[in-house]
């Protein structure tokens, strides 16, 4: 029997494991457990790969979110445009600052936030827009840009699966006002644990930001703000040190994964490939399939083990604990039908073109007549 794994990330530590050893143990060897010299180096290193003057590291993607929402002064009361289609960190981030999550539909081919609803969700409490870079395919920055700076709005980028992602030649990460990464250890770049980052231009943020994740204090026990504990661990700074190092030849597997998905897949019928903007480098974290009955491909497909994932089955405004947010099943048709039909084939750097050809070759099969 075959067996294409959804997700292994045990073969890609395999690969690196001296290196990996090497840099722990490094880190212990200091002394300096939480953020420190190598925490620094990867902050500095992260920026400079996105292009990006400032990177704050710290403990998940989701405290980069909630705090670069923060140091963006969104505050109580103020509201947030963001998109159903998305992890549910993306809207919870905005309400862990006490904001209110207003949602808007994603485009039908990219699954990104549709810049032609923003302009109707717009009021006088809005302060910020939060679009996704979903599935590491950047959302439509540029007239987003520009609704967002005639209204005067702050753009916060989650761009959790968009690392090396870029849109028009620049990178994910330096295209908003702000941006939250998620090292999560599924993501692009993963930790071995937890861990995040915020990118800015702005030398103000990332003052801020360092405080903000430090319990507000800029000199020890002078707390300036009331702040968090949301600081990196040095173990995982120097992990992601090592593994930012190989994300660009990682990056380059996925697309080529992702290419020869799209040769096998382009005219299979009843199946929709992934959208990929023409200008914009897609990097791959989720390579999503669109179908009519999902249920029954992914039996098939895990019947000859090939694994699958949902990515995801619900939009956000239909989760019961989302209820509060008053949206109903219907507001949101596109990302409605996108979590009705999607699934994820396997894809990560270190699968073989041999077991592409296999994913697709079942897919196939499967539309032709199972
Ligand atoms: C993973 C993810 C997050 C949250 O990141 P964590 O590191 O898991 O806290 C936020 N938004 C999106 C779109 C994500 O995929």
């Amino acid at each position: 029997m075959t067996n294409v794994p959804f997700l292994d990330l045990k073969s890609q530590y395999w690969e690196i494991k001296p290196e990996i050893m090497a840099s722990i143990e490094r880190v212990l060897d200091t002394g300096q457990y939480v953020l420190g010299a190598e925490v620094a180096e990867f902050e500095r290193e992260f920026a400079g790969r996105v292009n990006a003057a400032h990177g704050v590291a710290m403990n998940s993607g989701t405290s980069a979110l909630q705090l670069a929402l923060l140091a963006g002064g969104v505050s109580p009361g103020d509201e947030v445009i963001t998109v159903p289609l998305t992890f549910v960190a993306s809207v919870a981030a905005i309400e862990y600052v006490g904001a209110r999550p207003v949602l808007v539909d994603v485009d039908s081919r990219t699954y990104t936030m549709d810049p032609e609803a923003i302009e109707a969700a717009v009021t006088p409490k809005t302060k910020a827009i939060m679009p996704v870079h979903l599935y590491g395919q950047p959302a439509d920055m540029d007239p987003i840009t520009e609704i967002a700076k005639r209204h005067g709005l702050l753009v916060v980028e989650d761009a959790a699966q968009a690392h090396l992602a870029t849109y028009n030649g620049r990178s994910c990460g330096a295209l908003g006002d702000l941006a939250g990464f998620s090292f999560y250890p599924g993501k692009n770049l993963g930790a071995y644990g937890e861990g995040g980052l915020v990118t800015t231009n702005d030398a103000a943020y990332d003052r801020t930001l360092r405080m903000l994740r430090d319990w507000g204090q800029e000199k020890k026990y002078e707390h300036v703000l009331k702040g968090f504990n949301a600081r990196m661990e040095a173990i995982q700074g120097a992990i992601l040190r090592v593994k930012l190092r190989y994300l660009e030849n990682w990056t380059r597997l996925r697309r080529e994964r992702a290419h020869q998905y799209r040769l096998l897949l382009a005219d299979c019928p009843g199946v929709t490939i992934p959208y990929e903007r023409a200008g914009c480098e897609h990097v791959y974290h989720i390579y999503p399939l669109l179908v009519e009955d999902r249920e029954k491909l992914r039996k098939y497909l895990h019947a000859q083990g090939i694994g699958t994932g949902i990515h995801y089955p619900y939009p956000v405004h239909v989760l019961e604990a989302y209820r509060d947010l008053e949206y109903r099943t219907g507001d949101f048709p596109v990302a409605e039908r996108v979590a009705a039909q999607v699934v994820s084939l396997p894809m990560f750097p270190e699968m073989t073109s041999d077991q592409t050809e296999t994913v697709a070759h079942a897919v196939r099969e499967w539309a032709a007549g199972a």
